[in-house]
């Protein structure tokens, strides 16, 4: 028999950006009472969302060239959350830095395209500026110093740059949740879920502790949260191709992001340079985006549960053959898959980068150690085609977040969303003060929809 203190009211499971952006928003905004965060790993966001996994913006749609006018509506809203609990709640600037940022367009036909995408992101993004040559040169010198006169470029540029320690953001989520002492908010690190069922009204988490027991469940796993969604039946159209990116580091060469335009029809971003969030001397290069077959950076355990996610069809086999036999995804996955090869891939990664700084030298670029993370693409078996940005696949009182880029600049919307969902599932009796949401988070424009 179960007893109702030993029942979650819910379980998040995933200790991320995103699980902790869920707990953090549950804990302060809602009246539910017991809550579990269940995390393998000893500290909360030491997966994708730890500084040396992610490309550390706080992506608004500004200057990402793949993001049509309505993707960057939604993603700014979003990341105008993350932007006002940093400035409200971090006034040392200890988790993120403030940097211009810029995207840079090279030759003809991506600076007439760089030209037509500003007249039309300008109403906006109002603090976006179009700038020539020369006002790159003041601000970002290494990027105009070597280039011969002829060659044309300009930049879409804005002082709106947020560099971000993600997971230092996800402590501080962490910490302003168990503040809330009158609430049971159980911590459990170190404890891996193995799998999941549910019995009656109530899921079963077996851990390698113990059984965890919850009325509603939120997977924030990243890519295993499609593994655990098979596991009941649910996300059955889906499957990955998994990107892991990795960095080249050089001496500080840029004061800000200098971002690339985007190849078409790559849903991740295009190379960039920016300066490490708390660091000037040091420009990180990259990512780079090469295919793997595992579900964690570096975790070759991981390898078998890649396959399970995707199923082995038939179906599932026509998807990525689709994907690859587009020539420009095939090119880029063989081009990204040689950067990590020494020898060969600093040489042609530096090609690159000299689009962005020209006067780059080989000697001062290095693969960086013990940086990786791995973005889960979602594929669509339906349409066979891959999906650009995060997935979330709702069932029967339970969620699942599959969280590519831009997950973590989304990371306080989702757990807005999730809030709702989970408010929906627990019944009327569960309230979310959205209004402070709101107000502790949401800018001018959110708070008139509501008041
Ligand atoms: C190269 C790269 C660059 C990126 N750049 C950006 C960027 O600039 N801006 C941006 O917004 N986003 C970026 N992203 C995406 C961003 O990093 C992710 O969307 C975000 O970190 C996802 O957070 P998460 O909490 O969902 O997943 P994660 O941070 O991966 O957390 C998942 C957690 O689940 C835990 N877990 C998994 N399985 C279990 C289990 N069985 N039991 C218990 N715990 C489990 C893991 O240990 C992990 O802590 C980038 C990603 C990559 C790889």
């Amino acid at each position: 028999m179960q007893f109702e203190n030993d029942i979650y009211e819910v379980a998040i499971i995933g200790g991320g950006i995103s699980g902790t952006a869920l707990l953090y928003s549950l804990s302060n905004y809602t009246n539910i009472n017991r809550i579990a965060l269940i995390e393998k790993q000893p500290e909360v966001a030491l997966g994708n969302s730890h500084r040396t996994s992610n490309s550390q913006t706080l992506h608004f749609g500004d200057i990402e060239t793949n993001y049509t006018l309505e993707k960057a509506q939604k993603v700014k809203g979003a990341a105008s959350l993350v932007k006002n609990y940093l400035l409200r709640n971090d006034p040392q600037q200890k988790i993120f830095s403030k940097y211009h940022k810029m995207v840079l367009g090279i030759g003809k036909e991506q600076t007439e395209e760089l030209r037509e995408r500003y007249k039309d992101f300008k109403s906006l993004f109002p603090g976006l500026k179009l700038i020539e040559k020369e006002e790159i040169e003041l601000v970002e010198p290494n990027v105009v110093k070597n280039r011969t006169p002829e060659e044309e470029i300009i930049a879409l540029s804005t002082e709106e740059g947020y560099t971000i320690d993600f997971q230092k953001l996800a402590q501080s989520f962490l910490g302003k949740s168990v503040a809330n002492t009158e609430k049971t908010i159980d911590l459990m690190m170190e404890t891996k879920v193995k799998s999941i069922r549910k019995e009656g009204e109530f899921y079963q988490i077996q851990t390698d502790r113990d059984v965890v027991v919850a009325k509603v469940v939120v997977f924030t796993a990243a890519a295993y949260s499609l593994l655990f969604a098979k596991s009941l039946g649910y996300g059955k159209d889906y499957a990955l191709l998994n990107v892991a990116g990795n960095f080249y580091l050089a001496p500080g060469v840029l004061n800000g992001k200098v971002y690339t335009v985007q190849l078409k029809k790559i849903p991740f971003a295009a190379i960039h340079g920016d300066a490490e969030v708390h660091n000037q001397s040091k420009t990180r290069f990259g990512p780079t985006a090469k295919v793997t077959f595992l579900l964690e950076s570096r975790n070759y355990a991981t390898f078998v549960d890649y396959f399970r996610t995707a199923g082995l069809s038939i179906n599932a086999f026509l998807s990525f053959f689709n994907i690859l036999s587009e020539k420009v995804i095939l090119e880029y996955i063989v081009r990204n898959f040689i950067y990590d090869i020494p020898f060969f891939g600093r040489r042609l990664f530096l090609r690159q980068v000299q689009k962005i700084v020209p006067s780059m030298q080989l000697g001062d670029l290095q693969l960086a150690k013990g940086y990786l993370g791995i973005r889960p693409q979602i594929v669509n078996l339906k349409t066979k085609r891959l999906e650009l940005g995060e997935a979330k696949i709702v069932g029967e009182n339970i969620l699942f977040n599959i969280t590519p880029s831009p997950g973590a600049s989304t990371c306080l919307q989702n757990a807005e969303y999730d809030t709702e969902k989970i408010l929906e599932f627990l019944g009327q009796d569960y309230t979310f003060d959205k209004n402070r949401f709101l107000q502790d988070l949401g800018d001018e424009q959110a708070l008139a929809q509501i008041t």
